[in-house]
């Protein structure tokens, strides 16, 4: 069962990140995946964190990990972790606005480039945290459940402007990530990410010191 639908306007700030990032020509779109793992295991640090102070959050913390899953049917791709998850409120605190996240101060970094090239290079650089997943994909599906709590919240967008938000319930606790990929373009930096060889090497060259098992499923039909 799902709740009505709202849909929210992302923070000024955020747009205007959105939009570079959209049409970001830097190249390294690969990066994209280390920023969604690096959520994925914060949220698993943070789960265990929680659970060493509260005991009824002990099997929702059972089997920690981040799995990726690829289904080229749908050209889409997950990052799923079973972590801390978020609520509504965190969700549109946290997804919505830049304030809370590291790339506030990135943003600022970004303004006072004085070419687009300058600009490029600290999107790559320091990452543009969840919003990279708009490099590589037109529409991001975000479901949730916050350790805890009972009810799960689905947010997608395409990044342009505006967010859809709406309570669901079945959902696992943690958070699961699914994008629906842009075509292919290599001139442009966008690799196959359907493949599971290359999520395999994008995972190995970026997200190799992660301390969380990182397992990789491939759906076949
Ligand atoms: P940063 O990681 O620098 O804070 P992000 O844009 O990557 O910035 O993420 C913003 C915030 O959204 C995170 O700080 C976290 O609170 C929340 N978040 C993102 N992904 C997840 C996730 N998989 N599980 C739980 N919370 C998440
Ligand atoms: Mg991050």
């Amino acid at each position: 069962m799902s709740g009505s639908v709202e849909t929210l306007e992302f923070q000024a700030e955020t747009r205007q990140l959105l939009r570079l990032v959209i049409h970001s020509i830097y190249s390294n779109k690969d990066i994209f995946l280390r920023e969604l793992i690096s959520n994925a295991s914060d949220a698993l640090d943070k789960l265990r964190l929680e659970s060493l102070t509260d005991s009824s959050l002990e099997t929702e913390s059972a089997d920690p990990h981040i799995a990726l899953e690829v289904d080229p049917e749908a050209r889409t791709l997950t990052v799923r972790d079973n972590g801390i998850g978020m609520t509504r409120e965190d969700l549109v605190e946290l997804i919505g606005t830049i304030a809370k996240s590291g790339t506030a101060g990135l943003l600022e970094k970004i303004k006072e480039s004085k070419d687009a090239a300058t600009a490029e290079n600290l999107i790559g650089q320091f990452g543009v945290g969840f919003y990279s997943a708009f490099m590589v994909a037109d529409q991001v599906t975000l479901l949730t459940r916050r350790a805890g709590t009972d009810t799960g919240t689905r947010w997608e967008s395409d990044g342009e402007g505006t967010y859809a938000i709406q309570s669901e319930d079945g959902l696992p606790v943690g958070t699961s990530v699914t994008l629906h990929l842009k075509p292919v373009d290599s001139e442009d930096g966008r690799a196959d990410y359907l493949s599971e060889s290359k999520i395999r090497q994008i995972v190995k060259q970026y997200s190799d010191f992660i301390r969380w098992p990182i397992r990789m499923a491939t759906e076949r039909t």
